[in-house]
């Protein structure tokens, strides 16, 4: 089959990480009978060097004809004086916008070779953790009416959802449920909210299209303590976009790792954006010592969720696997008798494997 693929470099170490992942992505077509269009599009501090604008019109028109956008990232400290509406990484927040993009898929997941990256104790973590938070991006408290009063004394930011917003992000949370261990965990704070009370008797209702997955709730203030307790009772979280800010970091942080981990913006039809949750690390950038399987794994996603092609998606996933288990680490992690490796050589050992 034949897919078109936008490919925003961005800034830092995004060029360095992308160009591993392009490999990887010709090494799947390749082998499984794919063809993958590439067509570079500028966005962020580069775009604003060359075009003037951190998003050109020209970036827009190549995502919205794409079939999926693979981006690496935006910013740096070259752009750190501009002012807030004029910064790289409002490309970002602009594009997901355009794209509609409301379903915002975080896996965090510790891979059972890097243990020792991980804060939590070893009894705690066992074979390793593999959780999905589904985070609404478009609505809830960021986007909700704010401003304020009595000449800057007072401030507000409303948190207002439709039964429209919950119902599509619900249901892509038990859609991916049903892929994995078959049980989601909405989290809320309906002893307080009234949204959240929206949002629970919503996702109920949505859950009982889903016999063969699990529903439970959590209030968001035992969920950040559960998560640390005892992640294993994870599979997928779903919840609205400033708990899932707040508990999607925290998620990853249990993974210790953050050049591992990868994720996706959804929207209503296929097109979705797939990207590192790092930044551009300037302070390692252009010095081969960036970790490329965070984006590499963000395109396995795109393989997954954009082009349902789940084979090719577990080509990755398994090859990455084969390299930490062979023993290979970039910098960032880097332990005690391990095999060092550049971004380079990280991306030529899972082409390899694949
Ligand atoms: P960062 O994620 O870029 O870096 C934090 C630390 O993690 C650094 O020490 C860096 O070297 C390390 N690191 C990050 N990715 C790594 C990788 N793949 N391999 C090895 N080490 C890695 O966060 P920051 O330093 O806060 O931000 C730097 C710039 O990136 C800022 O301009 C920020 O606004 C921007 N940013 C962009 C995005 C995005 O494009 N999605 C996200 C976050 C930050």
């Amino acid at each position: 089959m034949n897919f078109n693929i936008a490919v925003i470099k961005g800034d830092g170490i995004g060029p360095e990480v992308i160009k591993e992942t392009v490999l990887v992505l010709n090494k799947i077509g390749e082998k499984f009978n794919h063809i993958f269009h590439f067509t570079e599009a500028l966005a962020g501090g580069c775009a604003i060097d060359e075009k003037g604008e951190y998003l050109p019109k020209e970036t827009i028109e190549v995502c919205k004809k794409s079939d999926a956008v693979l981006l690496g990232a935006v910013g740096g400290p070259k752009w750190d004086n501009l002012s807030g509406d004029k910064r790289p990484e409002k490309a970002l927040l602009h594009l997901r916008k355009i794209l509609e993009l409301y379903a915002n898929l975080r896996p965090a997941i510790l891979f059972e070779p890097l243990k020792e990256a991980s804060p939590l104790k070893d009894e705690i973590i066992g074979k390793g953790i593999d959780i999905c938070v589904v985070r609404e991006l478009t609505g809830g408290i960021y986007f909700g009416e704010k401003g304020s009063k009595e000449n800057g004394k007072k401030a507000y930011d409303i948190e207002s959802y439709s039964e429209e917003e919950v119902k599509r992000i619900g249901k892509r949370a038990f859609e991916m449920a049903r892929k994995r261990k078959k049980k989601v965990i909405s989290i809320d704070k309906a002893n307080v909210l009234e949204s959240s009370r929206l949002w629970r008797r919503v996702i109920e209702e949505v859950g009982k299209e889903y016999e063969d997955v699990v529903l439970e709730h959590m209030y968001v203030d035992n969920a950040s303590m559960q998560l640390i307790k005892n992640p294993h009772q994870f599979d997928v979280i779903v919840t609205t976009n400033m708990f899932g800010d707040i508990l999607s970091d925290e998620a990853s942080m249990i993974t210790g790792s953050i050049g591992m981990l990868p994720s996706a913006s959804l929207g209503k039809d296929s097109i979705g954006m797939y990207e590192p949750i790092h930044g551009s690390a300037p302070d390692i950038a252009g010095e081969n010592k960036a970790n490329p399987i965070a984006t590499i794994l963000s395109a396995a996603m795109m393989l997954r969720h954009s082009f349902n092609l789940e084979k090719e998606a577990n080509a990755i996933e398994e090859a990455v696997t084969k390299v930490l288990n062979k023993n290979y680490r970039t910098m960032d992690i880097m332990s005690n008798g391990m095999n060092l490796v550049g971004t380079k050589e990280m991306g030529r050992l899972i082409i390899k494997e694949i």
